[in-house]
């Protein structure tokens, strides 16, 4: 039995077609994507609401670090 994945957002199974190669995966459609980036951006995440940029960036593999913060 394959059990499918699901939207972080409205929580409906992800159609077939969305299979880890979409570009809205994890997401069911662009609009649960895009939902999601709003939330990041309004703060709901209290996770990042409370880093300091220093934090976030210690969250972040190396490579997307601004090259002045690389060791
Ligand atoms: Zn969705």
């Amino acid at each position: 039995m394959i059990r499918r994945l699901t939207c972080p957002i409205c929580n409906r199974e992800l159609p077939p077609e969305i299979d880890g190669n979409a570009s809205v995966f994890p997401f069911c459609s662009a609009r649960c994507k895009e939902v999601d980036l709003f939330r990041w951006f309004s703060g709901d995440y209290a996770v990042v609401e409370n880093l300091t940029p220093d934090q976030l960036y210690g969250l972040l593999p190396e490579d997307e670090l601004p090259p002045e913060l690389r060791g």
